[in-house]
């Protein structure tokens, strides 16, 4: 039985959510483990790149120093291997000459950013590949580079999986079924021309369904900080309900409608091979959780509220609309073009007001179509 298992930031939170972390992967004999980076990492990453930007130098020390105690306090809790404890030390001073150079040269690309971000698992998975041998001492644990496998195209910040490649890397890297357990990073991956990518924020959850995917797994597991799904964001509301077993299109739905728990993209490959997929709490992993199948028995007239956050509506109104035809057509023929998806839509004889991420908003090319 393959087992893909991934582990959020919460869940790498610090030394003993590593260890708590780790025990499950041995519980659940997984073969391939990917981690997130730690808790708040990724989030102070691009704090960092804009205050190199802006030529703070003295604050980008300082989150740098933050970003270093971090890491090293989790490795002087786990081991003290002197070659880990390099390599960490290797990893931070390559994210500290990297931020010098935004710093100098006062910009940064997005392909520069994806780089700058990837160190948070890089870091993590370093750090979690020793307490899963500290855990699990009778597997040979191999830490790998996911950028490797995860093959994109160069779409940087939210770049886009090349399947075939991604299974032919998985087919021809992995060793599964036997005495090796494979740790690797979330929400990383390259270019063809291997550069850095990322799979835009909360990716890690679509990395470890892509490597679900690749590797044919048997199950696909998302550890996070909630035992699985429920009715709506338990942060938000006390009220929500667990729900013990979801079909994949109303998971994604879910996700798409802005759940925070899965990656919007995650069940797509999942559903591709038909991977079941669970979701827990690495914090009470005895709890029930949710499993995320093709078909349920439960079908209730709701299933869910999700919440979505940072969205802007884009309002077209013009007269011109009116008994005119092909209109609807121009309009998304725009978005196509510019690849952004598109959320709720409504129209009315002359207006279409569009839903879409606000960060979109920052596609120029898009804007200037409307303007
Ligand atoms: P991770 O770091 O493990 O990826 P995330 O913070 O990305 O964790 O996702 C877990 C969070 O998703 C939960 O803490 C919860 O606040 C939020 N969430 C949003 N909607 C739901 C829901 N319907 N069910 C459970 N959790 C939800
Ligand atoms: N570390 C990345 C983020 O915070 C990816 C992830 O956690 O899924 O967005
Ligand atoms: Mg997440």
């Amino acid at each position: 039985m393959i087992v893909v298992s991934k582990f959020g930031g919460s869940s790498m939170k610090d030394h003993e959510a590593m260890l708590r972390s780790a025990a499950i992967s041995k519980k659940q004999n997984a073969s391939i483990t990917l981690v997130s980076a730690t808790y708040g990492t990724t989030d102070q990453l691009h704090e960092l790149v804009d205050l190199a930007v802006e030529g703070k130098w003295n604050e980008c020390e300082k989150k740098l120093f933050t970003v270093r105690e971090r890491h090293f306090d989790i490795l002087q809790n786990l081991t003290n291997d002197q070659l880990v404890g390099e390599r960490l030390r290797e990893l931070l001073n390559n994210l500290e000459t990297l931020t010098r150079g935004i710093f100098l040269l006062g910009e940064c690309s997005e392909k520069a950013k994806d780089r700058m971000v990837s160190f948070g698992e890089r870091l993590s998975s370093l750090l979690f590949a020793e307490a899963l041998k500290m855990t699990w001492p009778d597997m040979v644990v191999e830490h790998f580079d996911s950028r490797k496998i995860l093959k994109t195209n160069s779409q940087y910040g939210k770049a886009k999986p090349n399947i075939t490649k991604i299974r032919n890397n998985c087919e021809a890297y992995f060793k599964l079924g036997g005495k090796t357990t494979y740790v690797g990073q979330g929400y990383i991956g390259s270019d063809d021309e291997d550069f850095t990518t990322t799979l835009g924020r909360g990716g890690s959850d679509y990395s470890a369904a892509l490597f679900a995917e690749g590797v044919k797994a048997d199950v696909l597991e998302i550890w996070t900080d909630v035992a699985g799904i429920a009715t709506t964001d338990p942060r938000i509301c006390e009220q929500a309900q667990p729900i013990h077993e979801i079909s994949y299109n109303e998971a994604g739905e879910m996700a798409q409608y802005g759940a925070k728990i899965l990656h919007a993209s995650t069940l797509v490959p999942a559903m591709r091979e038909r991977i079941p997929v669970f979701v827990g709490s690495s914090y009470a992993a005895d709890e029930k959780g949710t499993w995320i199948r093709e078909a349920v028995a439960d079908k209730p007239l709701v299933r869910a509220i999700a919440k979505r956050s940072n969205q802007a509506l884009l309002t077209i109104r013009t007269p011109k609309m009116m008994n005119s035809f092909g209109f609807m057509g121009r309009i998304f023929d725009v978005f196509t073009n510019n690849e952004i998806s598109v959320d709720c839509v409504s129209t009315s004889e002359i207006s279409v007001a569009i839903s879409t991420d606000e960060a979109n908003l920052k596609n120029s090319k898009l804007t200037s179509k409307f303007i």
